[in-house]
């Protein structure tokens, strides 16, 4: 990405306190954004405003599947730029895998209020707000999962909320287009992040083996599709669900 190419865009970034979140604010910032970084863990955000530098990049506490939450970070965002984000990025995603026929109705409830829900309320309250100000070429970019398409055993609710993040992006790219706002996602393979650190050794094995390029990912590689899909570059990108995987199907 050319340097420079995201100056004087502001950007929102869920789960920015950590993972491919994190490296997403930073690869933002490198390319000229100013960042919101996001995230429940307020602690977490602010250590990745500490690497940024408060100049360029503030942080948020916001807890993505809390409608609430989410209407007073639209506020709080608006205060810190004056402007409302044009880029978000909808990074914010857990998991509580377990099998089926074991699952807590709150590990499900959970995992949907976090990753989908979560989706729709940040997508839906800062498209409104870029829309009330009148302003173009938004993007939003919204994390799914090769899972939604692996649909591995045991993790029933996050492979659901992850392919369900497809077909959201594809209706949102559909209503927000004549809005000049783009909608994508990403299906990132196996990332090297906390959420991936619990993932037991010998799956994490069977995925390398599995994997063409024979590693796990790494978040700056995710970080850098996401910031393409953020700048003009992409113009004419919407509504695609893209795999970065090393080739990991
Ligand atoms: P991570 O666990 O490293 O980071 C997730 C961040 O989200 C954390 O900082 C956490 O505090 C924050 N968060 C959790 N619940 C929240 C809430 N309710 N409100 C606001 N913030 C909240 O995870 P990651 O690996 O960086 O994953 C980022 C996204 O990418 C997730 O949506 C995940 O499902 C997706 N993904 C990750 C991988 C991978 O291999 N790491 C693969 C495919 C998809």
């Amino acid at each position: 990405m050319s340097a420079g190419v995201l100056a004087g865009k502001v950007a929102l970034v869920t789960g920015a306190g950590s993972g491919i979140g994190r490296a997403t604010c930073r690869i933002l910032a490198r390319d000229g954004a100013k960042v919101i970084a996001a995230d429940r863990n307020l602690k977490a955000a602010q250590e990745t405003v500490q690497e940024l530098g408060s100049d360029r990049s503030v942080a948020l506490e916001v807890d993505v599947s809390s409608a609430q939450s989410v209407q007073s970070s639209v506020a709080e965002a608006l205060k810190k730029f004056q402007q409302a984000p044009t880029i978000v990025v909808n990074s914010a995603g857990i998991t509580r895998d377990g099998y089926l026929l074991k699952m807590p109705e709150k590990d499900y409830d959970d995992v949907y209020g976090v990753n989908l829900k979560g989706t729709f309320l940040v997508t839906q309250a800062f498209a409104k707000a870029m829309i009330e100000q009148k302003l173009q070429n938004g993007s939003i970019v919204n994390l799914s999962s090769i899972v939604a398409k692996m649909n591995n055993v045991g993790q029933a609710n996050y492979a659901a909320t992850k392919a369900g993040v497809i077909s959201f992006t594809e209706v949102a790219s559909k209503e927000f287009g004549k809005f000049g706002i783009r909608v994508n996602c990403i299906l990132p393979g196996y990332i090297d992040t906390p959420m991936v650190a619990v993932v037991p050794d010998s799956v994490k094995q069977e995925v390398v083996k599995r994997c063409p390029l024979g590693r796990l990912g790494q978040p700056e590689e995710i970080a850098e599709v996401i910031a393409f899909l953020a700048s003009p570059q992409s113009s004419y990108v919407n509504g695609a669900a893209i795999e970065v995987t090393g080739g990991l199907k």
